[in-house]
């Protein structure tokens, strides 16, 4: 032992200060990359549809109408690239019935999109999409929206448990109007003017103080303090499954948007996620959970203020590792995501966080997977000619939302609609 741990002192002496971790192993290793864009765009038609019957229907022989659920082989009729039903004689293709129904791309585009979209480890923007494929704005923007789409309901469903993390983060609600489509940070240069003076310059020239406010106190009640909250405050609720498995951290993971950090939603967010009698809990001191912790078979508290992890191991590190994945996508690509679109960019880093040790084909085939099996889009089906989501998908109640995007017959890049596109 103490051989080794001298061995271990020498070594680290000698050793660069920033060593590589596992997964700058991993992603560093042949495995890592198992399909490309090239490999896609390479393919033939049959190649392609052969993995999509592959991930939608498991194989040709079990495939299943989408008009009458009858699970047949079928009359594949290879010049229409549709099958006829065995059972109800109605065609469909692979994608009928799918968020990609009535699509007009070609197999080769949709893989080698979604193939993109999975690469890009940190979440991916419409615009960069668009010049990667040198498609429409609307087109790009919607196919990415309706995987997360596929991902809020087909992968961020069904109950966990074991040994769970929860944890809320705030999010939004940080003068983000007061900033939106509008040229930042400048006042006019006055070198005679009273420096006491500054503050009243900087307010005035701002304009934006009574609407900041206004915006300040119209959320809901912070439970802590009294105060409110900006309207736009959310609360990412990320839970998380630990795998068990030293260095592998969490396996399993759910997400849920809410008001507050309060019990009532945070009862509501569990009953959708974890099975509550046969789970443990880990949360930091946040009193939304003392109540609730009762409900599993332990319930275990960090309090953060003074430690990450407790004398026993007491942690929720899972669950805050998910809150940074989405705090860098946020800053880093999406730059401010809109409280009504949240759930669908957090499901979006859990999809990511979960699959992070996968090759890159696999994570494809899990995508399209979940985006096969889900059926139609209802979220953006039809966004481009004006029909938008209406409700905010909140725990405990989803709540109405407007639409945001621009209205049909405007152009969406232009910059009367509020802001420009990433
Ligand atoms: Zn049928």
């Amino acid at each position: 032992m103490t051989t080794q741990s001298e061995g271990a002192k020498k070594e680290s002496s000698t050793r660069h200060p920033r060593a590589r971790s596992g997964s700058a192993a991993w992603h560093m290793s042949r495995e890592a990359v198992s399909i490309s864009v090239p490999d896609i765009v390479k393919a033939t038609d049959r190649q392609c549809l052969d993995v999509l019957v592959q991930v939608r229907f498991g194989s040709w022989d079990t495939v299943s109408c989408p008009h009458c659920g009858t699970v047949s082989k079928h009359y594949w009729r290879p010049l229409e690239k549709r099958w006829k039903c065995a059972g109800c004689g109605s065609t469909f293709s692979v994608t009928s019935g799918t968020i990609f129904a009535r699509r007009k791309k070609s197999y080769q585009y949709i893989l080698s999109s979604v193939l993109m979209w999975v690469n890009s480890a940190a979440g991916q923007s419409a615009l960069e999409l668009k010049r990667h494929m040198d498609t429409t704005y609307n087109t790009a923007f919607t196919l990415q929206h309706k995987i997360r789409e596929a991902l809020v309901r087909g992968y961020n469903v069904g109950l966990m448990n074991g040994d769970v993390e929860m944890d809320g983060a705030h999010q939004s609600g940080w003068r983000a109007d007061e900033k939106r489509g509008k040229p930042q940070g400048s006042r006019p240069v006055q070198s005679d003017a009273d420096p006491f003076a500054l503050t009243e310059i900087m307010l005035t020239q701002t304009g934006k103080n009574a609407a900041r406010k206004k915006a300040k106190n119209s959320g809901p009640i912070n439970p802590e303090f009294g105060n409110r909250f900006p309207k736009d405050r959310r609360i990412l609720f990320a839970i998380r499954k630990r795998s068990g498995v030293r260095g592998k951290g969490a396996c399993a993971t759910r997400v849920a948007i809410g008001l507050t950090e309060t019990s009532p939603v945070v009862k509501a967010v569990l009953n959708d996620f974890v099975a509550m009698p046969e789970s443990y809990l880990n949360t930091d001191s946040s009193p939304a959970y003392t109540e609730l912790g009762k409900e599993f078979r332990m319930h275990r508290t960090v309090e953060h203020a003074k430690e990450l992890s407790g004398p026993n191991g007491e942690n929720n590190n899972q669950a805050e590792e998910l809150n940074a994945r989405f705090d860098r996508a946020e800053k880093g690509i999406y730059l401010n995501i809109e409280p009504k679109y949240m759930l669908d960019y957090a499901v979006e880093t859990s999809f990511r966080s979960d699959t992070r040790r996968l090759p890159n084909g696999e994570q494809l085939k899990l995508a399209m997977c979940v985006a096969l099996n889900v059926g139609e889009s209802e979220f953006w089906k039809g966004f481009t000619h004006g029909h938008h989501r209406k409700i905010e998908l909140l725990h405990p109640h989803p709540q109405p939302a407007h639409a945001s995007g621009p209205m049909k017959g405007r152009h969406p890049i232009s910059s009367a609609n509020g802001r420009p596109p990433r």
